[in-house]
């Protein structure tokens, strides 16, 4: 269950932020769920019920906000969305210059706590 790989990374990176904040709990926080991390929001929701015990993230509730695959195009400088009617090219130039900007990943969004 790769989801859980992705929590126990948002849990560490969220106790880091909250030292970071001077937060002693955590209460609430919102993670970005990249389309192309093949993420369930149901198997994280659970995972991280797993992977908050015993840290400052215990009491946390976790919202999860969908992040389409966004990517940038090298030689058009353009931003898109990769579709398989383009092959993931780019719409504009046709190129295949891209990279992936956003959507690769899980990130954090907000954290709350006190
Ligand atoms: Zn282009």
């Amino acid at each position: 269950m790769h989801e859980m790989s992705y929590c126990i990374k948002i849990v560490d990176e969220a106790i880091r932020a909250a030292k970071d904040n001077n937060l002693s709990t955590v209460s609430e926080i919102v993670v970005s769920v990249g389309k192309m991390t093949g993420c369930v929001d149901e198997l994280l929701l659970n995972a991280f019920e797993a992977a908050k015990k015993n840290t400052i993230l215990s009491n946390a509730t976790l919202t999860l906000v969908s992040q389409e695959v966004v990517a940038t195009c090298l030689d058009c400088n353009k931003d898109y969305v990769p579709t398989r009617e383009f092959n993931y090219a780019c719409p504009i130039c046709k190129g295949f210059n891209s990279k992936i900007i956003k959507g690769r990943n899980c990130t954090i969004l907000k954290l709350m706590g006190d």
